[in-house]
């Protein structure tokens, strides 16, 4: 019999790519259907449930952009200047009741009504005023220093998709139309433990082999920034019953579980035997790096990934995949990555045959130009380089190493995480 010797440790051809991964999740899981009436303010980061149209013009009137003098536009000097009677006054709140004639003016400040009658605004640096006479000199124009009603929103303005996740701009758009509560997605549940015999959990003694377990610590951050509500459910041995049991009890509860660790094909991984038991699940090798094996499925009504065990590929499959999986359940309107083109400055370490998440600093050189430099070391149990980066270097499928000065791609955190 013909056995397969791989050349290096890594590279697997029957890998998956990244994209067709991504391909898979989408097309697999549905947006859940619950929803819930939220206060604006309580609603940031939700994801909105309805489209939300205009009901009113926003501003509801014409108004001043500037300080200065309402007036006729065709009382505008074509050369030399002209005097206008001065006749009232319109202040933000306060708008002026007189409606204006030909000849007239009144003062008006920033966010004042429109008088009657005006339709030009000239800014109070570019009069002269004696007593209540305002002279007016050319270079103006008819329709000046107006904003006009509806001009951010005119009624009936699509003003929010269903699917959006609601920024602070969104919340005070709302605010601007009156809108005191809005249809938002309910919150989705998820609940996610590590496995491993190895594994302590912080305030224990470690034992002789044992390491403290980050990834439960990782996962309910970046659970919490994605707006999921996470349920923590501890540390679980590697053995098959404790396993099954704790599959089994956040299935019935949550919409999405996640692991960390035992999917590799170890000796101790009962993940993937308990999960071909009681769900339907696919065990994907995926052509990156860190974060080869990933497991995802459900096992009941819920979703389910198992992530890779060590730190960095807990960190990179999240971002890569659960998050894009997560957002996709909660009904969120898909998002593109943000990435650009930057020099790196360092040379980079690759193997083809998988894109590679390597972590990176981005940065201004001395010319201003943004530019991206190595954490150093790229193992996928160095979480300190997690921590020192503010973007993933993303390096492509079939490319070998970098030189450095070489162009790379980059993905910032921010943006990413948020
Ligand atoms: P595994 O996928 O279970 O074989 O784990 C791969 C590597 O990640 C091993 O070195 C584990 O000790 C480490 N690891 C697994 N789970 C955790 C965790 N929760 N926190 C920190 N390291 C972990
Ligand atoms: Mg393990």
């Amino acid at each position: 019999m013909m056995i397969n010797t791989p050349t290096c440790d890594d590279y697997d051809p029957n890998s998956l790519s990244v994209d067709d991964a991504l391909h898979r999740i989408d097309r697999d899981l549905q947006p859940i259907r619950g929803e819930e009436q939220l206060p604006i303010r309580s609603a940031l980061h939700r994801v909105l449930a309805e489209d939300v149209l205009s009901r009113i013009n926003v501003p509801p009137h014409n108004n001043s952009t500037m300080d200065g003098y309402a007036m006729h536009g065709a009382d505008l000097p074509t050369q030399g200047t002209v005097q206008l009677n001065l006749v009232g006054a319109s202040l933000a709140g306060k708008p002026c009741p007189v409606t204006i004639q030909a000849g007239q003016c009144t003062r008006i400040f920033t966010g004042g009504v429109i008088p009657a009658g005006a339709d030009t605004v000239i800014m109070q640096e570019h009069v002269e005023v004696q007593n209540n006479l305002v002279t007016i000199g050319t270079g103006h124009q008819v329709g000046q220093n107006i904003c006009a009603a509806g001009d951010d929103l005119a009624i009936g303005t699509l003003v929010l998709t269903a699917g959006k996740r609601l920024q602070p701009a969104d919340i005070g758009l709302l605010a601007s139309l009156g809108i005191p509560e809005v249809k938002v997605k309910r919150r989705l549940r998820v609940a996610f433990f590590s496995t491993g015999d190895e594994l302590c959990s912080i305030g224990e003694t470690p034992q002789p082999g044992q390491i403290y377990d980050s990834n439960r610590y990782t996962l309910h951050s970046m659970l919490t920034q994605l707006g999921v509500e996470p349920i923590d459910m501890g540390i679980i041995r590697d053995n098959p019953e404790d396993i099954e049991n704790a599959f089994r009890l956040a299935a019935t509860r949550n919409d999405a579980i996640i692991t960390s660790g035992g999917v590799s094909v170890g000796e101790a991984d009962y993940v993937t035997d308990t999960l071909r038991r009681i769900g339907q699940v696919n065990f994907w090798k995926i052509a990156m790096k860190p974060g080869r094996p990933l497991t995802f499925g459900k096992i009941q009504n819920a979703v389910f990934f198992g992530l890779p065990g060590n730190p960095v590929a807990v960190m990179s499959t999240f971002y890569q995949f659960v998050q894009v999986a997560l957002r996709r359940l909660m009904g969120q309107q898909p998002t593109t990555p943000i990435r650009m083109t930057v020099p790196c400055l360092s040379s980079l370490k690759k193997r083809p045959g998988r894109i590679e998440f390597q972590r990176g600093i981005l940065e201004h050189d001395a010319h201003g130009r943004l530019v991206v430099r190595s954490t150093g070391k790229q193992g996928s149990a160095i979480l300190s380089s997690m921590s020192q980066a503010n973007c993933f270097i993303i390096l492509p499928l079939e490319g070998g190493d970098v030189k450095a000065g070489s162009d790379v791609v980059v993905e910032p955190f921010e943006g990413l995480m948020g």
